[in-house]
């Protein structure tokens, strides 16, 4: 088994779905950023994300850029969690093309993302699956 690469590392809140909440205003930040957009608080609460959601908008890639050749067709979809967060994940596990559609229940697991081969890094992420 060949250890995690850099990202994995460098950003907890990748893998733990680790978000910010702000103090100020409640707004929850996902990825976590140093000062809120809405009321430009700068102290925040971590909050872990639910890892349940549903599908708000997608889009096939056909050709996938370097690191995701074999993912063909590669899906990227805008998921909104339980709680209103939405977050850009690749769709993983689709057994029927003709099934993914918008308002598809699915649930975030932490997958190997992509693989640089040359340089030996894999990086690590979330993806979605159909729940
Ligand atoms: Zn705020």
């Amino acid at each position: 088994m060949r250890s995690p690469g850099r990202s994995w590392r460098e950003h907890p809140q990748r893998y733990r779905l680790e978000a910010a909440k702000c103090t100020g205003c409640g707004r929850i930040l996902y990825p976590p950023r140093v000062v809120c957009p809405d009321c430009g608080g700068r102290e925040f609460e971590t909050v872990t994300l639910p890892r349940k959601g549903t599908i708000v908008t997608y889009t096939v890639i056909d050709v996938p850029p370097t690191g995701f050749q074999g993912q063909a067709p590669l899906v990227l979809a805008l998921v909104e969690l339980e709680n209103g967060v939405r977050t850009m994940v690749q769709v993983a596990d689709v057994p029927d093309m003709d099934r993914l559609a918008v308002g598809m229940p699915v649930k975030l697991e932490f997958r190997r993302i992509s693989e640089d081969g040359e340089a030996g890094l894999i990086f690590y992420g979330h993806k979605a699956v159909p729940a």
